[in-house]
């Protein structure tokens, strides 16, 4: 299930080379080539889903199941310090490329990176609201 003109369904289903660090009948995980730290990683799904609101329950189980064994791994054979998963949705959040996919991202103590925010100070009641909108 591929999408014509779509980089990551060319890189998932091998039209495209890419460093491939693992691969599946669901998934191809490879390293990413704009990497923000040594052995930064995709994990891709090879049907495509533009974004996490399209990937089926069945697929977002496996990738987080898939996600746990790859930063466990990659921490033993890189030996980094810590680990981001990251994963952006639209243009707004971030999103380059909309073929789903799992940055998996080894981080080392003074990589010179920041994966952060600049936190807001909201009141109590801007909390409640909030809370109120998404819950109600
Ligand atoms: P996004 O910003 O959509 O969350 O992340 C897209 C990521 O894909 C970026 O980190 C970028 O470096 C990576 N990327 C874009 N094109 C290619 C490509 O052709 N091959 C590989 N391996 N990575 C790519
Ligand atoms: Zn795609």
């Amino acid at each position: 299930m591929g999408e014509k003109d779509c980089i990551f369904c060319k890189i998932a289903n091998g039209e495209i080379p890419s460093k491939t660090l693992y691969e599946d009948e669901d998934f191809k995980v490879i390293l990413d080539v704009g990497p923000a730290t040594r052995g930064h990683a995709l994990i891709l799904p090879k049907n495509h889903y533009a974004n996490l609101y399209e990937l089926p329950d069945k697929e977002a189980v496996k990738v987080m199941l898939l996600a746990k064994k790859m930063a466990a791994l990659m921490t033993e054979k890189l030996g980094c310090d810590g680990f981001n998963l990251v994963q952006n949705n639209g243009k707004a959040a971030g999103q380059t490329v909309f073929h789903f996919h799992l940055h998996l991202i080894p981080r080392y103590k003074e990589d010179g990176q920041t994966l952060g925010w600049k936190p807001l100070e909201p009141t109590q009641e801007e909390l409640e609201d909030i809370k109120k909108i998404i819950t109600e």
